[in-house]
């Protein structure tokens, strides 16, 4: 039998579970697209978005998803000929810095593999080294989904200004933003980009490239009128938000998913994605004590409080992704990047959750392990209420 009619959840690490106030606002007729209302929602968002950075420099909207957001930023600070350090944690950065490659630039890269984050002193080492100063941006993933790691961005900075390089530091906050604490001016990060369909609730469609003026200083000298940022970061120019028709609904989405951010308040966003995470990892530590499970990160401390990706043995990873789905109506995430992919599963835990989905998918990973007999540690959703209970 399937016990998985009724309401599903789709617990991967993007896109996240959609807020009704957020669907409901999208229901509704077009918009007047050329004055109007929507102008002045399209104004309002811009104030939000570089709040939600913590930065008072410029943020430029495109319609695309994160990947357009990637391209964006390339294409507006380096062309062919240009060389790039790529700093990798798992699949995404490696994504990024191939559609470098594919714009011509070079790519160098520092791989720390699947299950670790940036190591500082390998990247002073690269940045020493680079003695003509040819390295012109430094791309790194504030969260790397593939592998759940979290890099110390602040420390990038650090050791740039420590070596005294002039690079450009460009972070992907795709799958962090709005999950775990950013900083874009603190930290000294010039270029930023990410997407709304994760930890900003708002269906697939839109992404954001957040620049600061040092960043803008060293554009590249032709950039193509469809990502040039300087035009869609230009409040005077409604139509050149967006190089063409507004996304009209995805706007009014957004709307509502940025005011449920701030009606709670940015801060305790963090706080109770924080907590979720622990308990996900609570409940793995418990699991890993005995059979297959583990955490792919180790270190607590470079853990992401948006998704939390586990190794579990091959095919285990498969089996039980099936098993939730087929009969509890739990989807989670696949292996992605990951050799081979059937051995890893990722838990999506960003955006509109609570501690009753996270406890639900808790329990329903429990009842896979015991029906696949996948052997595992005691205890688990035990030590998850207790992290519950203590919020
Ligand atoms: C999801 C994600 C991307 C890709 O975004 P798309 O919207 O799927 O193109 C890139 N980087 C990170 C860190 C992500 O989590």
């Amino acid at each position: 039998m399937s016990l998985a009619n009724g309401r599903g959840y789709l617990a991967i690490p993007g896109p996240s579970v959609m807020p009704e106030a957020v669907l409901r606002q999208m229901h509704r007729a077009s918009p007047n697209i050329y004055e109007g209302e929507l102008h002045a929602l399209t104004d309002s968002l811009v104030p939000d978005l570089k709040a939600i950075a913590k930065t008072d420099q410029n943020v430029a909207i495109y319609i695309g998803n994160g990947h357009a957001a990637w391209e964006a930023a390339l294409s507006n600070v380096v062309a062919a000929g240009d060389t790039v350090l790529v700093l990798a944690t798992g699949r995404f950065c490696i994504g990024w810095g191939e559609m470098a490659a594919d714009l011509g630039v070079t790519v160098q890269t520092i791989d720390y593999g699947d299950s670790a984050a940036i190591d500082l002193s390998q990247f002073e080492e690269a940045l020493s080294a680079d003695k003509s100063g040819k390295i012109k941006a430094v791309l790194a993933v504030h969260v790397d989904t593939s592998t759940s790691v979290k890099n110390d961005i602040a420390g990038l900075r650090r050791v740039l200004d420590d070596v005294g390089h002039g690079a450009l530091l460009m972070a992907d906050c795709i799958a962090s933003l709005g999950c775990d604490n950013f900083e874009m001016d603190a930290w000294g990060v010039d270029v930023m980009v990410s997407a709304c369909q994760k930890g900003l609730m708002t269906p697939a469609g839109i992404s954001f490239v957040w620049f600061n003026n040092r960043a803008d200083a060293a554009r590249v000298a032709r950039v193509s009128r469809y990502w040039d940022w300087r035009a869609r970061s230009d409040p005077d120019y409604f139509f050149q938000y967006f190089g063409g028709t507004a996304p009209t609904h995805h706007l009014y989405g957004l709307r509502t998913a940025l005011d449920l951010i701030k009606d709670e308040g940015l801060e305790a966003v963090f706080a109770r994605h924080a907590k979720l995470a622990q308990t996900v990892w609570a409940a793995f530590e418990c699991w890993s004590q005995e059979g297959p499970l583990s955490l792919n990160i180790a270190d607590p401390l470079t853990r992401s409080h948006a998704v939390t990706a586990i190794s579990a043995g091959s095919p285990n990873g498969d089996l039980l992704r099936r098993w939730c789905e087929e009969k509890a109506g739990l989807t989670l995430g696949i292996g992605l990047g990951r050799t081979p992919a059937d051995a890893f599963f990722r838990i999506g835990h960003m955006g509109h959750v609570n501690a009753h989905m996270i406890m639900g998918v808790l329990g329903t990973i429990q009842a896979g392990l015991t029906a696949l007999d996948i052997g595992h540690g005691k205890g688990a959703l035990d030590a998850a209420a207790r992290v519950i209970a203590t919020a």
